[in-house]
């Protein structure tokens, strides 16, 4: 039986979240995948981490130092592809933060496939992935969020983000605006879900703080 476009993206999604794994990064591991648009098996994957020529030392556990060194996922997916990656697709365990966007607008990704984010997203990321969905959306690339599993907790996502979508629709004055939007509650009931979960202050997986 052929495989619906759906079940690739879950099958690729889960390809970026094994390249994660390879991280050696202690607390943040993020995978990615870039696929050709003309071919599916023409593939490259890409982790979080430093550079070649740069030993994985205690400059893990430095968050500062990190930051500026470490290259995203989807960074290497993108530099790793041997093929021509416009019109492709980038799947990555997390939404692309801004740097990232700048590349996948560079090597002409058309769309971009990721998880949902979790309720509360650390630092500076509450500006830089709003400011990365308005840069994907502008650019017209498609931008598709998919849960871990086919479900329930995937149909109520789609639920919120229909709502979310019509009212970040309304305030565009291009009539475009993000295909997928963050969660639009404010900071604090965010806070109050997440202490409702039992969990405050835990480490968000895939997030980079
Ligand atoms: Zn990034």
């Amino acid at each position: 039986m052929k495989r619906t476009s759906r079940e690739w993206d879950q099958w690729m999604l889960g390809l970026a979240g094994y390249a994660a794994t390879g991280s050696k990064d202690p607390s943040t591991k993020v995978g990615a995948v870039t696929v050709s648009s003309l071919d599916q098996r023409k593939l490259s994957l890409g982790y979080n981490g430093f550079p070649p020529g740069i030993a994985d030392d205690g400059r893990l556990e430095d968050r500062a130092m990190k930051y500026q060194i470490t290259r995203h996922a989807e960074e290497n997916a993108l530099s790793n592809a041997t093929f021509d990656t416009r019109g492709g697709t980038l799947y990555c365990t997390v939404h692309p933060c801004v740097r990232c966007t700048r590349e996948i607008l560079m090597k002409g990704i058309r769309r971009v496939v990721t998880r949902p984010l979790p309720p509360i997203v650390p630092g500076r990321w509450t500006e830089e992935i709003p400011l990365a969905q308005l840069l994907l959306a502008e650019a017209g690339v498609e931008v598709v969020v998919i849960g871990e599993d086919c479900g329930g907790a995937d149909k109520a996502n789609s639920e919120d983000r229909k709502e979310d979508g019509a009212e970040a629709r309304a305030g565009d004055p291009r009539g475009g605006g993000p295909r997928e939007v963050l969660d639009s509650k404010p900071q604090e009931e965010r806070a109050v879900a997440e202490g409702e979960a039992g969990s405050p202050g835990e480490q968000l997986p895939g997030y980079r703080s």
